[in-house]
């Protein structure tokens, strides 16, 4: 019997580690032709290698989200090589916290910039194809990542978690937009993932805050999240999980 994706052409962005790169592993093994998209090429070219291991087929796409043409160039590759997206999994981010009084300007800048203007970018040059593989098959995916923060309170999160807000508010609200044009959107919005998220926290409190919880609970993996989003992908066209929040069972 076919596979659940099976000729469905997905985009994965921020591919290269963590929830995107097991995600896209998922997708392609459900079925779906997989552009794989991040900065660091190396990573992708591994990722893609071990999807065609597999038995999958996928396409690396070298990109920086914040650059609007950089993404329009990729999005031109996918509609050239896959002949199209149905299934956009907006995942790029990063996460920054730090006391708001230590006045980190680049961190909250890089944050805003990658967590919304770089995923505005991606929707941007992907809604087009999503809306015409719909209109042709029937049913089209854009899955935004958000964040458990954007609905608790995480002291020092305040700038990550308001990026957080903004996506899963942003994904309500088009999904009442673009429904209509049968593109379901769903916010996935998950608590503590094991992923090179952490390597990039610079702040002592955060730090021990985050060593502290990982002796405290077992964290979600990657793969955890990537099931759900090949859950949300592979349901019938007419159910749209609207938000997922997936947790560690110890987080509170
Ligand atoms: P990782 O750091 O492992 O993955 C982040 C990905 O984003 C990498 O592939 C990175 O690749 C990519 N990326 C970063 N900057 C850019 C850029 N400018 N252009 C394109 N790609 C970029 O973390 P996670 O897998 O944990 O994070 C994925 C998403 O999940 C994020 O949106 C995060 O906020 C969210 N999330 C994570 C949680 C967690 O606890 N881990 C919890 C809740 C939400 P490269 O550096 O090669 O560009």
């Amino acid at each position: 019997s076919a596979l659940p994706l099976a000729g469905r052409v997905a985009v994965v962005t921020g591919a290269s580690s963590g929830i995107g790169a097991a995600s896209a592993e998922r997708l392609a093994e459900l079925g779906a032709r997989v552009a794989v998209l991040a900065r660091r090429a190396e990573r992708l070219d591994d990722l893609v290698a071990r999807i065609g291991k597999n038995g999958g087929q996928a396409l690396a796409l070298s990109a920086d989200v914040t650059d609007v043409a950089a993404v329009r160039a990729a999005a031109d590759r996918v509609a050239a090589e896959l002949g199209g997206a149905d299934l956009l999994f907006n995942n790029a981010g990063v996460m920054l916290p730090a006391p708001i009084e230590e006045l980190a300007a680049d961190q909250w800048q890089h944050q805003i910039d990658l967590n919304i203007t770089g995923l505005m970018n991606v929707i941007g040059a992907f809604v087009p194809q999503l809306v015409e593989a719909a209109a042709e098959r029937g049913v089209a995916d854009l899955i935004n990542t958000s964040s458990i923060a954007a609905q608790n309170i995480f002291p020092n999160f305040a700038v990550y978690s308001a990026t957080k807000a903004y996506v899963t508010h942003l994904s309500r609200h088009l999904r009442a937009e673009l429904g209509r044009k049968n593109v379901r959107v769903s916010a996935i919005e998950p608590g503590i993932v094991g992923t090179e998220l952490q390597s990039h926290v610079t702040d002592e409190g955060a730090l021990a805050w985050l060593a502290g919880s990982k002796e405290e609970m077992e964290w979600l993996t990657p793969e955890d999240v990537a099931q759900t989003v090949g859950f949300v992908a592979g349901l019938p066209p007419r159910v749209n999980l609207q938000q997922v929040t997936i947790m560690p069972t110890g987080q509170p």
